[in-house]
């Protein structure tokens, strides 16, 4: 039976879910879920990421690592860990990059966060004996400073979504139709505290990525270190409904084909970075535009077309999509968490 026909048989004995619960499922569900059976990153599947757009995003994301680490002291031994790897490939691009620093490489020991098992078995054959696996961060074991990058792993991250009625606030939950097919319903809900909120207006709030938040914060107070998160979404709280599911690149109505499509909301940087600063640590953020290019993304395709002429047109488009400001440039964020007392690299005035 299909995700969709579960569900729906689901809500028809227990009531109506949240956003989050049916994103969870959707994502995540063992026998039906996007990451647990079908995850399809890159240009023949589902969706596109930075490091799948261009080889310049890892390489820099490198290089901002040894300078952190560099920043840090050069510490003897570092934990370098990535959370949601995808296949690998910002990974590979990173300690290719970081090869120029043999010292970092020799400190640096890399543990990747996954927790889908067709994506480990991608990233065991790129990354092979370099690697050790963790289904949480709890899992990776502390002690040292920490270094951990992850790119579009917020964005999974379930949420529940809040729609201001003529009456007040009410859940957004799923439910089902006269036809007893799925559909999105209100439910009460507790009144949040904008009362001059538009009608129509929606609140999204994710208990995972607050918790994340929290759980990085503490982790980097107690060992030392930066967490760098770049995804798309907020800079700022604001009202918006994110809620999106891809599939072969298109946008697809999220109750359709549950588990089929990979399904997201926005990063909310300003509850994850406050709960971090919570935790004690220190915060900043900037658009990835910015943030690429104080690591010197120009010099580095500039460099690239030196060294193929051939694909200059190719590797123009490429840092287009990365850093104009109506591609990827702005909407995606690059937010650090750092323990306190020294200055990460590209984030000394953020
Ligand atoms: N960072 C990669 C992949 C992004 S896709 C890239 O930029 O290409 C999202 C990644 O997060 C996948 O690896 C997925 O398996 C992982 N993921 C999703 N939910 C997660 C969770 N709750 N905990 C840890 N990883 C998760």
């Amino acid at each position: 039976m299909s995700l969709r026909k579960r569900l729906a048989a689901e809500i028809a004995a227990e009531g109506p879910i949240s956003v989050a619960q049916f994103m969870a499922r959707c994502l995540h569900d063992p026998q039906h879920g996007y990451y647990a059976t079908r995850p399809a990153l890159g240009p023949d599947g589902d969706f596109i990421t930075a490091p799948l757009v261009s080889q310049m995003f890892g390489e820099l994301v490198g290089v901002w690592a040894v300078a952190a680490w560099q920043a840090l002291g050069a510490p003897p031994k570092v934990r370098l860990v990535e959370m949601g790897p995808g296949d690998g490939t910002l990974m590979s691009d990173l300690l290719r990059a970081a090869r120029m620093a043999p010292a970092f490489l020799a400190a640096a020991e890399v543990w990747l966060v996954e927790v889908s098992e067709p994506l480990r078995v991608r990233q065991a054959r790129l990354l092979g004996e370099a690697v050790r696996w963790a289904g949480s961060l709890a899992e990776v074991p502390g002690g040292v400073p920490l270094l951990l990058v992850a790119n579009e792993l917020l964005d999974c991250l379930p949420a529940r979504q809040f729609v201001r009625t003529a009456t007040g606030w009410a859940e957004q939950v799923v439910g089902l139709d006269a036809e007893g097919a799925l559909a999105f319903g209100l439910a009460n809900a507790p009144q949040l505290p904008f009362p001059d909120a538009p009608v129509g207006a929606v609140w999204e709030q994710s208990a995972a990525q607050d918790a994340l938040g929290r759980e990085i914060g503490a982790r980097i107070v107690q060992d030392g270190g930066a967490a760098l998160l770049i995804d798309y979404g907020r800079a700022h709280p604001g009202f918006g409904d994110t809620l999106q599911a891809l599939r072969r690149h298109e946008k697809v109505d999220p109750l359709a084909t549950p588990g089929e499509a990979d399904l997201t909301v926005h990063a909310d940087f300003p509850a994850v970075l406050s709960a971090a600063r919570a935790e004690g640590a220190e915060t900043g953020l900037l658009t990835q535009g910015e943030f690429l290019a104080r690591l010197g993304v120009g010099e580095r395709a500039e460099a690239l077309v030196r060294a193929r002429p051939e694909k200059a047109a190719v590797i123009g488009r490429q840092l287009n999509r990365l850093v104009a400001a109506d591609q990827m440039g702005e909407l995606f964020k690059a937010a650090i968490i750092y323990s306190p007392g020294w200055k990460p690299p590209a984030f000394e005035d953020a």
